[in-house]
């Protein structure tokens, strides 16, 4: 009797001590709702680390103002611009003085015209390719993709990756009612016919194919060629031009439209889109087939006639969770910036992925520092940087905004870490080995050592 009242106590004593050793095991892991005070030392200790991982660029547009292939399309005259991405951001200014030594705080026209000298002066020095290489290396980047219409001879391919455009194939007939839709449609719609004239130029085809069979298989030599010409993946930026839900249609019914319109007759947009829908898988379905990574521009646009609900990246769901297309590398540019609250869930399929550019550009660094600290707490191993670099114009180019890009990114990442180490969500080295993923490693990780 005895021995069984002692047993049971000492039980009990064994299971109290147990459930307080393990609640006290649980504070010492548990995640905290605030950052403690340390955080602005942790976030000192850890930027000088971050800004020496040399970076990977997932997605910008280098090359200079007068260059016309830096992109597929162009910005409509008057177009609105969100505050920080005016090309009167005094924060250009800073970036001209870390570039080039810029001495003045202002840019008025003799000022900018000391910039422009400058960099005359440093295309000489550093002539060809070795100009921009020298830009990147100021920025610790290691390579940067270019989204480009086509490359140019003045970027190292080595150092910059070809990203080709491949949404001109969806407009092959007449556009006439495409182009009259609204003013930014008459600015895009036409460098898409462009686009695809340039394509089947490459190809040596002088007309449309007849036979739609024809028309898909000149569409895969184009992908292949490029390819071969140095291009990683294909980007589309559909969303500019009609909505970014895509139907399931068969061959026969886009076969169908094709010989309607083939030779001519302006196709009405219901049937336009179900063409569209068809020709947007099959450049899918040859991304994964080729090896070819699919960008999708999924945020707000340049222009005001952009709509946001019509282009939301949810939209992209349906062909982001269909499993024909699984082997296909989908990659989010912009990471659907509003909604990139959204769009990190649907990096829960292994094949789809997030950048984070122009959302470092668009919001200040504290504000995108609450999107990445949102997107390293939920899939910290399918997001990457990118800065959609852009030359604003002669004096202010792809190189300042470049740096701010870059500048912005490192600084809102060592912020969005140090938080999460004051608030005991993970340690210093681990917070290290995130930058190292988000920076360069998984983006890198995407192309099977074709960069680096
Ligand atoms: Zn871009």
């Amino acid at each position: 009797m005895k021995t069984t009242i002692w047993g049971s106590f000492l039980r009990k004593i064994l299971l109290l001590t147990g459930a307080l050793s393990s609640l006290v095991s649980i504070a010492a892991s548990q995640a905290r709702p605030l950052p403690g005070p340390d955080v602005a030392q942790i976030y000192e200790r850890l930027l000088p680390q971050i800004e020496k991982i040399p970076a990977f660029d997932h997605h910008a547009h280098p090359g200079f103002s007068d260059d016309p292939d830096v992109d597929a399309m162009a910005a409509p005259p008057d177009a609105s611009s969100a505050l920080r991405t005016r090309d009167d951001n005094p924060e250009l200014i800073a970036a001209a003085k870390a570039l080039f030594k810029y001495p003045y705080a202002d840019l008025s026209p003799e000022h900018a015209q000391w910039l422009v000298a400058k960099k005359v002066e440093l295309k000489k020095q550093y002539p060809g390719t070795a100009y921009f290489d020298m830009i990147l290396d100021k920025i610790n980047t290691e390579s940067s993709v270019a989204n480009r219409a086509m490359m140019a001879g003045y970027l190292d391919p080595n150092r910059f990756p070809w990203v080709f455009f491949a949404d001109s194939f969806m407009w092959p007939f007449n556009n006439e009612l495409e182009t009259a839709r609204n003013p930014d449609e008459g600015v895009y719609i036409p460098l898409q016919e462009k686009m695809l004239h340039r394509w089947m130029q490459q190809e040596n085809v002088s007309k449309l194919p007849a036979k739609f069979g024809d028309y898909l298989d000149f569409i895969a030599r184009v992908l292949s060629d490029d390819q071969k010409n140095g291009g990683i993946a294909m980007k589309f930026e559909v969303a500019y031009f009609r909505p970014t839900t895509f139907s399931d249609p068969t061959r026969e019914q886009a076969e169908e439209i094709y010989n309607r319109f083939v030779s001519g007759g302006v196709p009405p947009e219901k049937d336009y889109r179900i063409f569209q829908d068809f020709i947007f898988r099959y450049l899918v379905m040859l991304g994964g087939r080729l090896d070819l990574a699919v960008h999708i521009h999924t945020a707000v646009g340049i222009g005001d006639y952009f709509n946001l609900s019509q282009s939301n990246v949810m939209g992209l769901e349906s062909v982001l969770r269909d499993p024909r297309y699984h082997s296909t590398t989908f990659v989010l540019i912009h990471g659907g910036y509003p909604l990139e609250r959204e769009a990190v869930w649907l990096a829960a399929m292994k094949n789809v992925y997030l950048d984070s550019s122009f959302g470092e550009l668009a919001q200040y660094p504290s504000a995108f520092k609450e999107t990445l600290k949102m997107w390293l707490e939920t899939f910290p191993d399918k997001i990457t940087f990118g800065t959609d670099c852009f030359p604003y114009n002669e004096v202010l180019g792809a190189e300042e905004s470049y740096w701010l890009g870059a500048q912005s990114s490192r600084m809102a990442l060592a912020a969005a870490l140090a938080e999460m180490v004051s608030e005991n969500e993970i340690t210093e080295s681990r917070a290290l080995q995130l930058a190292h993923a988000y920076l360069h490693d998984t983006a890198v990780g995407l192309y099977h050592g074709k960069v680096h």
